[in-house]
């Protein structure tokens, strides 16, 4: 799933209210909503200015009001409490919509941060109180996790499990917010303070609608980029982790599904999924959505009428269309932070630290030992502590890449250029590698889709099911194989959004709705890179994805644009997908060619792909660069120039400091990411107890 650049995506929350209009009459939804406020065990403490939000979008101005969006929350229960996000009231409210709205966008969070279970607050990692020393006097551990998002938290908890060894882990940002957990907010915390809102240097041939800046949203919290996510859970094709065997030994499909099958635990309907391709006993619970909006099965239905297999994504086939696996149990979604590190939180081996920066790795004189870290605590202290054995970077594609080169690890000229002692000669921050494609804007005809209610709410609450517990169309997904695509392995996932829960507004009782279809390039062979701006640890790096280079991605989505049109033409779909929004791409107008003759005249013309000029252009300039990068810390041989890491993970040349995470793909995975991290998460686990446990 992504954000859309610049305008943002169908599902993000601030986009949605963009087109809708201002309601501010009484309403008896939120009347009633008022009136059970009084059951919300919560309570507003103001936070320190250093803590508010930067980020004008979000704030919202009601006169004396403006501070309550800035406000923390404390949620509590019984005798715990943790300091929670307050994200919804900000991004629904907006001034155009009144203060009625804000109102029943800030109770829908109170009231769901007052659910135990959901908020969860007694297996929470505690912010330091103090900056007292003593809590951090325990400065030597066994081993050192860096980054508390999908693969750190596995790690961490995996680590763990042998007491004899103590583990800590830093993350830099905080605790992950109650509200991310509801499948309709997924997305609600990114362009927060949870999110590192780190953004692309000018591009040549994408985002050009936005100057070439591309947005890249990465999750800075205890559970990471997944908590910005709808938490699909796909694995690729096989050949991918094949292709990475024949440099890294112990890599291909075959030998990484045992990893795969150990976290999961998979309560898909039997009869849809291919049992021995999946786990039911690991901590992680794959499921589907309790609720699906009636258009994701009729576009189900249509890609069945044009023949396309409907099923497992992570059997023996990729291709077809599903509903998407998702990270989900009973309704509230399942992050690797939730599933893997919260059981393991009462260990006595186990520290976990958040609003810990790691800025640097030091490495002992040789330059071939890592022998700690150093970070920054909230308090704004410099701390160090001592790794015994290995210091694991998990940082993720952006921030492990940084830290190797703030720690002198990467290309010598570079470093010495930014005054970076050089430690390690090595492309770090190279191998840049992504997914990328466009959005195409359709109007639906329907029944009312606004899942935003005070129903949705109360359905919520009491059973863990409807509209809140969805994603709506964003929970389908399809692989395909353009004409591109060596043998026949998908280079295309398409995605859809529209029918989620949208913020309170009458505007959305209307009959029509807009979706989208989001076709995205998998198997980008063009490489970007990630630098240090400057030696400051707190300037964000410059990032090149170099977006579309290579001519064929574009092809490949063009190609879409008639799989998308064929779906809107079948007898399940005609009558309901009534126009092609072509008004939405102003910039790229002028180059649509009527498409003389066409029988489907209804679905306007130009809505094929033999305008390719023009769809070329809306590609470039309305770039959607999807969120699945990597590649930066390449895994290969010592005799590989690319490579940083060899197939253990281990840095070449400093074999205590490995790295895991999406950084060490070494080509692109054709697919979401997550379940390949959490995979090679459990399997650098398994790599590194392997490694201490052989010694005498
Ligand atoms: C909007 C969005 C939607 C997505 N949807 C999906 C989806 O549905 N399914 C899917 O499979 N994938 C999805 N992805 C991609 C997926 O979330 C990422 O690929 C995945 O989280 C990468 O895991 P990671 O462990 O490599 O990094 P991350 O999960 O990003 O974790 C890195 C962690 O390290 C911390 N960190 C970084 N630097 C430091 C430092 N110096 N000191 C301390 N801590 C540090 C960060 O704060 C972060 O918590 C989505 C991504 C986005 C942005």
């Amino acid at each position: 799933m992504s954000t859309r650049e610049p305008r943002r995506t169908r599902h993000s929350a601030d986009t949605q209210l963009e087109d809708e209009d201002e309601d501010d009459d009484d309403d008896d939804d939120e009347e009633k909503a008022s009136s059970r406020s009084s059951s919300a065990r919560t309570a507003y403490f103001r936070t320190p200015i250093s803590r508010q939000n930067p980020n004008p979008l979000r704030s919202v101005q009601f006169g004396q009001r403006t501070a309550m969006e800035q406000d923390l929350l404390v949620t509590h229960c019984g005798t715990c409490g943790f300091e929670d996000g307050n994200l919804l009231s900000g991004i629904c409210a907006q001034p155009t919509i009144g203060y009625n709205a804000f109102i029943f966008m800030a109770l829908i969070e109170l009231i769901i941060k007052s659910q135990c279970p959901i908020a969860d607050p007694c297996r929470r990692v505690k912010s330091l109180r103090t900056p007292d020393a003593k809590e951090l006097s325990d400065d030597e551990y066994d081993f050192v996790v860096v980054g508390g998002g999908v693969a750190g938290t596995v790690l961490a908890s995996r680590l763990s499990e042998d007491s004899n060894s103590r583990v800590l882990l830093l993350e830099a940002g905080a605790e992950e917010p109650s509200i991310s957990s509801v499948p309709a907010f997924a997305f609600t915390a990114a362009n927060s303070t949870y999110d590192w809102q780190f953004e692309t240097v000018p591009q040549k041939r994408a985002c050009l609608g936005n100057g070439g800046v591309c947005l890249w949203p990465r999750g800075k919290m205890l559970c990471g980029t997944a908590c910005l996510s709808g938490l699909m859970y796909t694995r690729g094709h096989p050949s991918v982790y094949d292709a990475w065997a024949r440099n890294s030994s112990g890599w291909s499909y075959d030998e990484v599904l045992h990893h795969f099958k150990k976290s999961e635990n998979n309560s898909e309907p039997e009869d849809e999924i291919e049992k021995e391709f999946h786990g039911f006993e690991g901590p992680l619970s794959v499921s589907r959505f309790p609720f699906q909006p009636d258009l994701a099965t009729d576009i189900l239905d249509a890609a069945k009428e044009l023949g396309m297999r409907v099923g497992d994504p992570n059997g023996r086939q990729q291709q077809g269309f599903t509903l998407a696996p998702i990270m989900v149990k009973d309704g509230v979604l399942g992050s690797p932070n939730k599933m893997y590190l919260r059981p393991a939180l009462g260990r006595k081996n186990l520290r976990v630290l958040i609003e810990a920066h790691v800025v640097k790795v030091n490495v002992d004189e040789a330059g071939s030992r890592a022998v700690g870290v150093e970070f920054d605590d909230k308090w704004g202290n410099r701390r160090r502590v001592k790794a015994l054995k290995e210091v694991v970077a998990c940082g993720g594609v952006v921030g492990s890449a940084q830290l190797l080169l703030l720690s002198g690890i990467g290309p010598a000229a570079q470093l010495r250029a930014l005054n970076v002692t050089s430690v390690r000669d090595l492309p770090v921050g190279e191998n840049l590698h992504y997914h990328v494609g466009f959005s195409i804007v359709l109007r639906v005809e329907g029944r009312n889709t606004n899942g935003m209610t005070i129903d949705s709410l109360r359905e919520f609450v009491t059973n863990r099911t409807g509209p809140f517990t969805s994603t709506g169309l964003t929970q389908l997904t399809g692989f395909f194989a353009s004409k591109y695509s060596a043998h026949g392995v998908p280079d295309i996932q398409l995605y859809l959004d529209g029918y989620s829960a949208k913020c309170r507004n009458r505007q959305s009782m209307r009959e029509t709705s807009d979706i989208s279809f989001r076709p995205i390039y998998l198997l980008s062979k063009c490489r970007g890179s990630i630098r240090l701006r400057s030696a400051d640890p707190y300037d964000k790096p410059l990032i090149d994805p170099n977006y579309l280079c290579d001519d064929v991605e574009t092809d490949a989505l063009i190609e879409a644009v008639q799989l998308v049109r064929n779906l809107t033409l079948t007898k399940v779909l005609r009558d309901r997908v009534k126009r092609f929004d072509i008004a939405e791409n102003k910039k790229c107008a002028h180059l649509r060619r009527k498409d003389e003759g066409d029988k489907d005249k209804d679905k306007d013309d130009g809505y094929s792909s033999s305008n390719a000029e023009y769809w070329r252009c809306v590609i470039q300039e309305y770039t959607n660069g999807e969120n699945h990068h990597a590649g930066t810390c390449k895994m290969g041989p010592a005799t590989d120039a690319t490579a940083v890491v060899d197939h253990q993970l281990r840095v070449h040349g400093i074999p205590n400091l490995r790295v895991a995470d999406a950084s060490i793909f070494p080509t692109p995975i054709n697919c979401n990411t997550i379940a390949p991290v959490i995979m090679i998460g459990e399997k650098a686990a398994d790599m590194i107890k392997q490694t201490w446990n052989s010694r005498p």
